[in-house]
Order: C-alpha cells, then structure tokens, then sequence
C-alpha cells in the first residue's frame, strides 16, 4: 500500500507542478530501523526546572549525543526545552527567547520535546502558564515544517527519571507520524522501575498478545513487538487463519484464531495466554471494523456489530484477563481508538461511538490498575492500509493531506507508538491517549 501522490511529486513532472501551483509537497519521514542510533545527529537541551540538569545524562544512556549551547551554523535533529521552570505567565516569553534562534538550524524529520509540569498538580499563576505549553507546542508542531514534530511532555514532580521511555521514543524517528500531543508522566505505582537493562531489546521475555494480527496495523504491531524481542501471540478471525499462521511462523510466534465478539472469547483467551505463556505481559486490543452509513440509514445490526467488535470485546477480554490475573505485574494493556472518536466524522456515528468509548475505556481503568499496570490507547489519523484503501478516492486524498506532514502514515508509525507505550520502562506513562495522525487539522 503506498501513496501515489508523494510518488509522483518526486518525480520531474511532479516538482515542476508543486513549484508552479503550489501544491503540497511532503518531506519524506525519517523511519527507525532496527540497530540504528535513536538520533542520528545532535540534540540541543535547553530551559530550566527540574530536569534540565539532567537531561545531559538521561540523553546519555540512550545514546543520544547532546549540547547545552546553540553554535555557530550548526544543525540541530532535535531540541529540548525544560519549561518546568517557568512558573507565572509573564516567564512565558523565554519560549520565544529559546526557539526563534534556532527555528533555522533544524534538520529535517527533526523533533521538539517541551518539558512542562501536569497544569492540575499546580496553581495560580503557574498552572495558567504550564497550560499555555500547549498552545505553544500545538502551534509549532503545524509550523515546524520538513516532516519535524513537536511534543508536549507533561512530568509530575518525583517522576524527572521516567522520561526516559518517552524521550527515546519523541526524539526517535520511531515517532515520525506523531506530533503536536501531549503526554503525561506520573505513575500510579512507583515499585516498577524505569530503568532498562537493554534499550535495544526492551521486550525480550514478554508475552504479548495482539487482536486483528492477520493484517495491516495489527501485523505491523506483531512486527514490531517482535523486533523489541517480545514473544507474540496472534490472534484473528478464522476466515484470516492462513494469513495469521503466515505471520505468526515468520515471527516465532503463537496464534488463537476467534471472533471476539463470541460469548466464550474471553475465557478461551484467559486459558489460551495462562495454559501455554504462563500468561501475558502486553495486551493490544487492535481488532476493529467500520461499517459507515449515515445514522438515517443505519441499521440496529451493523451498528451493533461496529459497537460489540471495537469497543465491547476489549472491554470484555481486559475484565477477564484481570479477574482471572492473567496479565502479569507491570503489564500493559493497549487500545486502538481513532481521531474519529475524538473529532467525529460523518457517516461514522457507530465507528466514532466506539473509539470514543476506547478512549473511556482507558479512563475507566487508568487509575484502579495495580501492580504497575497500565493501559493507554493509540488514536490513528490516516495510515494507509486496506481499511483506508476502500475509502473513495477524493475523501482517500483529502484525509492524506489534511495533516502538518500533507502525507497518510504507515501502520509502522501506530506500531512503534504501541511499542513505546509497551516498554517495561514506560510504567509511568498511563492514561494518556496518543494520536498517531501527523498533526491531523480535525480535532484537537
Ligand atoms: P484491517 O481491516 O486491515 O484489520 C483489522 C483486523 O481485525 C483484520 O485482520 C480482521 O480480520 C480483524 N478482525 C475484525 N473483526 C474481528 C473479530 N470480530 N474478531 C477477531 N478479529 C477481527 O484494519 P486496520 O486498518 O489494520 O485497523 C486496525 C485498527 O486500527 C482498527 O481498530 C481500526 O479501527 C484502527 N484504525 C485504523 C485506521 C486506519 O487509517 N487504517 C485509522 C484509525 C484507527
């Protein structure tokens, strides 16, 4: 599945008429690929608070190489800005001090993280100005330009050590189709580190269990896990049961093949993951169906249908999994929403419904979770699979344009967002809702 229209503007034709009418022209994104550094070239640290002394050193066990001072007619692949620092509105400004400088030494596929504190822990003139992070940090992630992103990184106070998951992961080309989110730090059990033995493995000895595996972001997400060194079991429907054990074989994987929408499911996947794993370590609820019709149109079975598949099997599977205590200590349990849920769309009253009700989902359960568990949702834009592929073709382009990268994702980009969210080094990282959607102009 590629985009035809990024193709076609690299080619002469194409670049002459991007020139002449001023059409969108998409910076190819950089992608990680297994074994490379997480930043290929130098990161600027700046601002001041609580982290930016460490910073330098949390870069450091990454691998990540970074400077303190802007030089001479040097390029920069990423910056971060500690704003914990700044505590009342008019302190403000050094946002614009820090960034305009350096707004023309940026490489391209470049990323921003700005370091804030969680506006609810504060007060008064503080929290005012710790808010205003985000429409700072919005703003430039639409402006940034050349494929760069821009993050908002919110760390509750006692968690400075945390950040290391995520900072690995925004500053990465692993995040190239996220920008302009928010992401909370602030974990509801402080006994599960944040420390990682091997940064290149994260997952190796974890179980981890993927609906919708046969195909698109589900296989991607397989993929991905498996690189990280998890150990995956695939499960689909059984119409997709050859292209499952396909995937499943090339990755050393195991598979289960069910609906999940069947009144059985939950138990036979409780049994499945504690009779032959010992039980799991990370659970993707990536299943999901859309059915659209406009609500005029629409019948009580196929918006039932959508409701049940994408919104009450994992609902479903997650109570069991828990209730039985097949999810092991600091597990993580993940839900794919949508920015339909978030934004809605027409004729997606039903597909709209239960993404927002992942999102619930995630709500409903971040703060009663033990043991350092978590549970967080992915919510993708546009990425190109066979779900986007039936789209008609002028709504197909417009949802691959309207975004600050003018160009769809790959399933890749939802994968390694799940993957970051998955780290054992991540158990700090719980409630939030990331949107993998290259700064989608619907919503927020
Ligand atoms: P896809 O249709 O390519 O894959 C979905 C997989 O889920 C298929 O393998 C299918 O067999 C499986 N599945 C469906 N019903 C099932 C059931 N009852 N029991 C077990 N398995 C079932 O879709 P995709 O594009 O890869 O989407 C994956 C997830 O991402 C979905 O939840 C989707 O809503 C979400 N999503 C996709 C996009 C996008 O642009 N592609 C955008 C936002 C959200």
């Amino acid at each position: 599945m590629t985009d035809k229209y990024q193709g076609f503007v690299s080619s002469p034709i194409g670049k002459l008429l991007v020139k002449n009418l001023g059409l969108p022209n998409p910076t190819k994104l950089d992608r990680y690929t297994a074994g490379d550094p997480l930043v290929q070239g130098t990161v600027l640290v700046g601002g001041r608070g609580r982290l930016a002394e460490s910073l330098p050193g949390l870069l450091d066990v990454l691998g990540i190489a970074s400077v303190g001072e802007q030089a001479e007619g040097e390029k920069y692949k990423g910056l971060v800005f500690d704003a914990t620092g700044i505590t009342t509105v008019e302190q403000l400004v050094e946002l614009q001090g820090f960034f305009t400088p350096l707004m023309r030494s940026l490489e391209s596929c470049a990323r921003v993280v700005v370091l804030g504190t969680p506006p609810g822990l504060v007060e008064g003139s503080e929290q005012i100005a710790q808010r205003a992070l985000e429409g700072f940090t919005r703003s430039l992630g639409k402006e940034i330009g050349k494929g760069g992103t821009v993050q908002l990184v919110y760390v509750a106070d006692g968690y400075e050590d945390s950040v290391l998951s995520t900072l690995g992961f925004l500053l990465s080309p692993k995040s190239a189709y996220v920008s302009g989110q928010v992401v909370r730090i602030g974990a509801h059990d402080e006994t599960h580190g944040s420390a990682l033995a091997d940064w290149t493995a994260p997952l190796a000895g974890k179980i981890a269990f993927v609906t919708g595996a046969s195909r698109g972001i589900g296989e991607e997400i397989a993929r991905v896990l498996h690189r990280d060194g998890a150990k995956v079991v695939g499960l689909d429907v059984p119409q997709a049961a050859d292209e499952l054990v396909k995937v499943m074989n090339e990755l050393d994987g195991d598979w289960l093949t069910l609906d999940i929408t069947a009144p059985d499911a939950p138990q036979r996947i409780a049994h499945h993951l504690k009779e032959k794993h010992g039980g799991v370590d990370i659970v993707v609820h990536n299943a999901g169906v859309t059915m659209d019709k406009k609500l005029a149109n629409q019948t009580p079975e196929r918006f039932g249908k959508v409701l049940q598949i994408n919104l009450e099997a994992p609902e479903r599977i997650t109570a069991e999994l828990l209730e039985q205590g097949v999810i092991n200590a600091n597990g993580r349990i993940i839900g794919v929403a949508s920015i339909a849920g978030i934004a809605g769309n027409l004729g997606q009253t039903s597909y709209a419904a239960s993404k927002a009700g992942v999102i619930g989902f995630v709500d409903s359960l971040a703060d009663k979770l033990k043991d350092g568990i978590t549970v967080n949702a992915v919510a993708p834009g546009f990425i190109i699979t066979q779900m986007t592929a039936a789209v008609p073709f002028a709504t197909r382009e417009v949802g691959q344009r309207l975004n600050a990268m003018s160009q769809g994702g790959l399933p890749v980009d939802v994968a390694e967002t799940i993957a970051w969210y998955a780290s054992p080094a991540s158990t700090a990282v719980n409630g939030n809702v990331v949107r993998v959607c290259g700064q989608m102009m619907l919503g927020a």
